[in-house]
């Protein structure tokens, strides 16, 4: 049987262009190396934007819990930026969980979905894409998506990405704690803390409370080729939770749980497409470079391949000339977000975002700003002037000793 799509990978990304394009009628297939349900080493924080625009995930099996406040420490933690809110700032979801919904959505609309099964090959030619599975049986398509996440076979073997492609590493540990201790110690509003380039590492070190779960970890998002031969990511881990213990956030008998670890690409990769292929979330190094997070951009990225597939399909028109139409329209829709906080992130030193946390702290309207952009409500391309013009005003008025 030939499919119309074969889908490497069922992430958000690939869970998502299934459910997309099996809903549009087409044929999908949807194979992951894995069995599901499976975890994936992340955070869990869902920046609300994702259920803006994807509601149908608002339900109790995929929300572990909102958060409503949250705190986030300057590099050198004598600055801290602070929100208490009414309503949620962000979500939290488990992956294992998460993973396995956006599998259902996507088998409930029709695609057929193999897990425990290993793409191994991938083979392009005029008439037909064509993928290898455990080594064995061949599958047909029109089209392939790869979405097999940071490490994509995919990308690596039609040549899109290159064996140097710089990535951030991160590791975590997700812990299982009593609800009434999660309640002590983060309160209902399950309090949110995050440190900012804790280490002078170009990343952060984050504590996302869950419902009954505690995620903690420490990520370099920014490869700082300089400071990634001096810093020991599990050394830095270790003082990030000393510290934590230290300052009373966590308690101190959490019940111990392996370290995992995970990358990210640093940055979108230049081509994205190819023929009768299109790379979706990590594979493409859809990642915000700043807070590391990559849902969203997995899920958009997703939307967006299903609509151009859709079209290139109808038309007969599976050439990487009608599907660079995919790059014209991510880029539009986020690409320009990533590439703006890039180059912020880039250019800002220790002492820039010293600066930034002593202003901001005093400013809660430039707090909510701050908060809303790394927490990922808002875009940064749309807001950027606004925060820009706030920053200045607050400067002003701190050197002026008008603020408290
Ligand atoms: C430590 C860490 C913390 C993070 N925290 C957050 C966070 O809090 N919020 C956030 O928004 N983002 C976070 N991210 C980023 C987020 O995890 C990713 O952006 C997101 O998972 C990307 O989804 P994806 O579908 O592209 O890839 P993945 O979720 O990685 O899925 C790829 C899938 O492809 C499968 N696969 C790979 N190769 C093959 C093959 N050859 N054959 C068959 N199947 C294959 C894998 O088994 C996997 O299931 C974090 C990342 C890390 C590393």
């Amino acid at each position: 049987m030939k499919y119309d799509v074969t889908i490497v990978g069922a992430g958000p990304a690939g869970s998502t262009t299934a459910k997309f394009l099996s809903e549009k009628g087409f044929k999908t297939l949807l194979i992951d190396k894995e069995k599901f349900p499976r975890d994936k080493p992340c955070g869990g924080g869902l920046p609300l934007r994702v259920l803006q625009r994807f509601p149908y995930v608002v339900n109790d099996k995929i929300i572990e819990s909102y958060s409503s406040s949250g705190t986030i420490f300057s590099p050198s933690l004598q600055h801290k930026i602070e929100i208490y809110k009414n309503t949620p700032i962000i979500a939290m979801t488990l992956r294992k969980k998460f993973d396995f919904e956006l599998v259902k959505f996507a088998t409930d609309a029709g695609t057929v979905f193999q897990d425990g099964t290993l793409v191994s090959a991938v083979k392009i030619s005029n008439d037909t894409a064509q993928v290898t599975l455990d080594h064995e049986n061949v599958i047909d398509s029109e089209l392939i998506v790869g979405a097999d996440g940071v490490n994509s076979t995919i990308a690596r073997t039609q040549g899109l990405r290159s064996r140097g492609t710089e990535k951030g590493i991160c590791i975590l540990q997700e812990f299982e704690v009593d609800e009434k201790i999660m309640d002590d110690y983060f309160k209902k509003s399950r309090h949110v803390y995050v440190h900012s380039r804790f280490k002078t590492a170009q990343g952060y070190g984050w504590m996302f409370p869950k419902k009954q779960h505690l995620n903690i970890g420490f990520g370099i998002i920014q490869v700082d080729k300089t400071q990634k031969q001096k810093l020991n990511l599990l050394k830095c881990y270790q003082e990030y939770i000393a510290l934590l213990k230290e300052e009373d956030l966590i308690p101190r008998d959490l019940k111990e749980v392996p370290v995992k670890g995970g990358a990210l690409l640093t940055h979108p990769l230049e081509k994205t497409y190819g023929d009768r292929l299109l790379l979706v979330g990590d594979a493409a190094g859809f990642i915000n470079p700043l807070s590391g997070e990559g849902i969203y951009y997995a899920m958009v990225s997703g939307q967006i391949a299903a609509e151009v597939i859709a079209e290139a399909l109808e038309k007969k028109q599976t050439s990487q000339e009608f599907l660079s139409k995919y790059q014209t329209r991510w880029q539009k829709d986020f690409g320009k977000d990533i590439d703006l906080i890039s180059k912020v992130v880039k250019r800002g030193s220790m002492e820039y975002a010293e600066t930034v946390f002593k202003i901001a702290c005093k400013d809660p309207v430039l707090t909510d700003l701050m908060m809303g952009v790394i927490t990922g409500q808002l875009s940064v391309q749309q807001y950027k002037w606004k925060i820009v013009r706030r920053f200045f005003y607050s400067s002003l008025k701190n050197r002026l000793h008008l603020l408290k």
